[in-house]
């Protein structure tokens, strides 16, 4: 679905009609940045105010593919009554493999308004979701800041979840210090020639790491609900392994446990589902085996890696289970992989990659009801 161009940049008069709720810094770097957009390292400068697009492909209006309770981030974040998903469209990363890659093109979404979006966090808050899970948001950050603010006004209360491929300048960062309670950043690539060749951004990881350092710097280490379980403050950085890159994975987790030890949670997720717009890449076209799987979460466990997720069921349905969890690996007990399942044979992959884009990323009735 189409953005609706009938109500182009909306959000330029939000940002004006709600100046006077954020402080003066906010608004004047707000109406700044949209109208020369160096928000995130990409640095287009395109003028999103006046309908110009950079990277990311999305003017200064809102715009967002699905609203939902979500129940498969990892456990301390999805519990049992869901995480309250917002996927926003367009991204400043667009990786070549992405698993959706029709909202990160823009293809799928509508434009809304910040008021709206404030009504979206609102209603997920009153289905019972366990936070406000903010996905791919970079690219919107001062619309987000609005519509939090706004919310937060009107009530709104459980944990604010920033869940970012991680290519974000700490500047812009700084502007969430305070509204963002728990931080979900990737940290995608150690090698500048894959993040090149995969997310045309040879940088990747010298800035991922200064934006998530900002990230850590702003929520500290984690703080969970001793009754629930949930995490309620700190952050969790996601390595998703690509097939044939143990190597880079694993100097990816030596960094992060050398930088942050036990003070954040390590994901190290499997669920690498190769999708058509790969076909012709061939070192993308295969799923990652159980033995490189297994090869990564072993030396994960042999350096000392203890607090995190590793995901048991193959893609697409991917669940997590907490390492420190009873009925898992605890927090002293060193890491296992030899009970991780065979990933699903391809034909079976295929299936559930093709029902989850019908049943999963059609537009919701969060957006019906607010027509
Ligand atoms: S947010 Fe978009 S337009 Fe702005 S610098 Fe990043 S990619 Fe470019």
């Amino acid at each position: 679905m189409s953005g609706d161009m009938s109500s182009p940049f909306l959000v330029s008069n939000s940002i004006a009609s709600v100046s006077g709720d954020l402080a003066p810094q906010d608004a004047a770097w707000f109406r700044k940045i949209m109208s020369d957009c160096v928000l995130c390292p990409r640095a287009c400068h395109a003028d999103r105010l006046d309908g110009g697009v950079g990277y990311c492909g999305q003017t200064a209006d809102i715009m967002a593919a699905r609203a939902s309770l979500h129940y498969w981030e990892e456990p301390c974040i999805s519990g049992t009554s869901g995480s309250g998903t917002v996927f926003f469209s367009g991204c400043n990363l667009r990786c070549v493999f992405c698993q959706n890659h029709n909202i990160a093109l823009g293809k799928a979404g509508r434009v809304i308004t910040p008021e709206h979006l404030v009504k979206i966090f609102l209603q997920l808050q009153e289905q019972g979701a366990n936070n406000i899970n903010l996905v791919t948001p970079t690219h919107f950050l001062p619309q987000i800041v609005i519509a939090l603010q706004q919310a937060k006004n009107q009530g709104l209360s459980i944990p604010i979840v920033y869940n970012t491929g991680s290519y974000e300048s700490p500047e812009a960062l700084r502007h969430l210090d305070g509204l963002v309670d728990i931080y979900l950043p990737d940290l995608k690539y150690f090698s500048p020639e894959l993040s090149a060749a995969y997310s045309h951004a040879p940088d990747y990881f010298e800035i991922a790491c200064a934006a998530i350092a900002e990230m850590y710097r702003q929520v500290l280490d984690p703080v969970m609900d001793p009754d629930t379980g949930l995490m309620q403050r700190g952050m969790i950085v996601r390595h998703l392994l690509l097939p044939g890159q143990a190597k880079d994975s694993k100097k990816i987790l030596r960094y992060l446990h050398e930088t942050y030890g036990d003070h954040i949670y390590i994901s190290i997720m499997n669920q690498y589902t190769p999708l058509p717009q790969v076909a012709d890449i061939e070192a993308l076209n295969r799923t990652v085996t159980p033995e490189e799987y297994d090869r990564v979460l072993r030396f994960a466990e042999r350096i000392g890696i203890e607090q995190g997720f590793r995901q048991e069921v193959p893609p697409v349905k991917a669940l997590f289970r907490n390492l420190t969890s009873g009925d898992c690996d605890s927090l002293t007990v060193p890491l296992r992989s030899d009970n991780i399942r065979n990933p699903l044979p391809m034909p079976v992959l295929w299936f559930l990659q093709n029902f989850q884009s019908q049943t999963f990323w059609l537009p919701v009735f969060l957006f019906h009801k607010n027509r």
